[in-house]
């Protein structure tokens, strides 16, 4: 295969060794969610272009350099989704859900960014993604914080630091924004050519600059924090005091500035140092303009997304469940009985692995190798009795039984070691 196709740069195969930890993710998310009352949605990959540039915004890097998008045959402009909220609030209102009242909704799936590849960066990735529609109080924002908290509990992951900052609403961030380019075009000269181009574009955004020498330069630069309106003060204090009453603990990050557009007061991120600089596995915020910049009423909203890649990193790896039974079959004349005997393994609840036909010894190899619990062998003497000759592969023990008999073995074995069968749902 030297000479064949490769994988494109910046995506990557699922192979069975990550797809199990991708599955004890997405188990513990749906779990954990599903107890604060959220629903799944499975949403398009593919979105109108003008969707993630209206709500996006022009000036993010999303849209203005890493947006998978072409025009297909039919002349339409067409996106592979960068992120899941603006589809999701798509959905929300081309179903009319907006006159329903508050809408709680999580998703997992593939995101595009045309970013640059680097470890915990690709362009096909996955995150888990949750929006509640409807609700502005910060103790929402606070639940919020409470189910990612718990949902990476689940997962055994502690040593997470959340960061929580607010930033302001269209009442206070225009003069915060003014103050904040009147002090970075003084000092212009000190931070990088990005940052220098996003003084008028987007000069939020130069605060969460990773270069080293602007953040030196950014030392002093105005907070939003420190020029919140009263509104967006009491909220920020609102949630904090959630928070508190929640026990989940949070440092407040002033820099936290989120590279969408469509945040409003609440922002977080939650962030390890394992991971070197893409250390965010968790971000998210409140985005209570959004709704109406895609055309729907007035309505609040507070979402986050997680990073499936990211999280896959710093899980241990997931051992490989092996096969109940191993299923050898010895002589042609056994055949019909022993595929009908595997069937009904199957039918009650084992996981039966056809062993391939062949000398018996061939057959053992490939049960040993697999690391089956027990190996059921039907020859001709079996099949004319209509039982298996059933050998448990830990104590040596062999028996003859009837196929209900080995079911019930199987069970009880599994049931005694936790496992198999016994933890399936
Ligand atoms: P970052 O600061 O790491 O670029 P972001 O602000 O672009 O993150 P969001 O758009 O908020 O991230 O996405 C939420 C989460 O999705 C991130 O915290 C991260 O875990 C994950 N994520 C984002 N972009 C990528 C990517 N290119 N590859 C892998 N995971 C990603
Ligand atoms: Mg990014």
């Amino acid at each position: 295969m030297s000479k064949g196709f490769r994988r494109i740069r910046g995506v990557h195969d699922g192979l069975p060794d990550m797809v199990r930890r991708w599955r004890r993710i997405e188990e513990a998310a749906r779990d954990v969610f599903s107890r604060y009352a959220f629903a799944e949605v499975r949403l398009p990959v593919l979105e109108p272009t003008a969707l993630f540039v209206r709500s996006i915004g022009e000036a993010t890097d999303i849209v203005s350099k890493e947006m998978y998008h072409f025009v297909d045959q039919g002349g339409d402009d067409i996106c592979l989704r960068p992120e899941g909220t603006a589809g999701a609030v798509r959905a929300w209102l081309q179903a009319g859900l907006s006159r329903a009242g508050a809408t709680r909704w999580f998703y997992m799936g593939p995101m595009f960014r045309r970013e640059r590849p680097q470890k915990g960066r690709l362009r096909q990735f996955q995150q888990i993604g949750v929006e509640w529609f409807g609700v502005a109080g910060p103790v929402e924002d606070a639940e919020m914080l409470a189910m990612a908290h718990a949902f990476l509990h689940r997962l055994g992951l502690d040593g997470l630091r959340l960061e929580i900052n607010s930033l302001g609403c269209p009442a206070c961030r225009p003069a915060y924004r003014e103050r904040l380019v009147a002090w970075l075009s003084e000092r212009a000269d000190a931070l990088c050519d990005t940052c220098r181009e996003r003084i008028q574009s987007n000069p939020m955004r130069v605060l969460d600059c990773k270069v080293e020498a602007c953040q030196a330069a950014l030392a002093d630069a105005p907070e939003m924090i420190a020029h919140l309106c009263g509104d967006c003060a009491a909220h920020f204090a609102g949630l904090k005091e959630a928070l508190g009453a929640l026990e989940v603990a949070y440092v407040v990050n002033p820099r936290i500035v989120r590279g969408l557009d469509y945040y409003s007061r609440t922002a977080f991120e939650i962030v390890t140092d394992r991971l070197g600089a893409q250390g965010t596995v968790l971000a998210g915020g409140r985005y209570d303009g959004l709704v109406a910049e895609l055309g729907g009423p007035a309505t609040p909203a507070v979402g986050f997304a997680a990073g499936l890649e990211r999280l896959a990193m710093l899980l241990p790896e997931e051992p490989a469940e092996c096969p109940d039974v191993g299923v050898v079959a010895l002589g042609d004349a056994a055949l019909p009985h022993a595929l009908r005997a595997a069937r009904a393994l199957r039918e009650g609840g084992c996981s039966v692995l056809w062993c391939g036909g062949g000398s018996a010894r061939r057959q053992f190899k490939v049960a040993d190798r697999e690391g089956v619990r027990f190996v059921a062998v039907i020859g001709e003497d079996e099949a004319a009795a209509g039982r298996l000759a059933w050998k448990d592969m830990h104590s040596g023990e062999q028996r003859t039984l009837t196929v209900d008999e080995a079911i019930k073995a199987c069970r009880a074995a599994l049931r005694s070691t936790a496992r198999g069968i016994a933890s399936r749902p």
